[in-house]
């Protein structure tokens, strides 16, 4: 599961570098919006500044 914790900024890199479209900025947030999408890539977790981002493996 992608969880994501209050150390977001909403700056959207995370957005950006996700190759599957499974996140976007709504409302001054990151939300999840296409879970089952997800590749497992970590690019978001990778590139985000405030480490807000964690991917898990199952
Ligand atoms: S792990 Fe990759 S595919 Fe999954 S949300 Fe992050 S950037 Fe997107
Ligand atoms: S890269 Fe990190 S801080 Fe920036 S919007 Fe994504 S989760 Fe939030």
């Amino acid at each position: 599961m992608i969880s994501i914790s209050d150390a977001c900024i909403a700056c959207g890199i995370c957005v950006g570098v996700c190759p599957a479209n499974v996140l976007e900025i709504k409302g001054g947030k990151v939300v999840v919006v296409n879970e089952s999408a997800c590749i497992k890539c970590f690019a978001c977790e990778d590139s985000c500044p405030t480490g807000a981002i964690k991917v898990e493996n199952n």
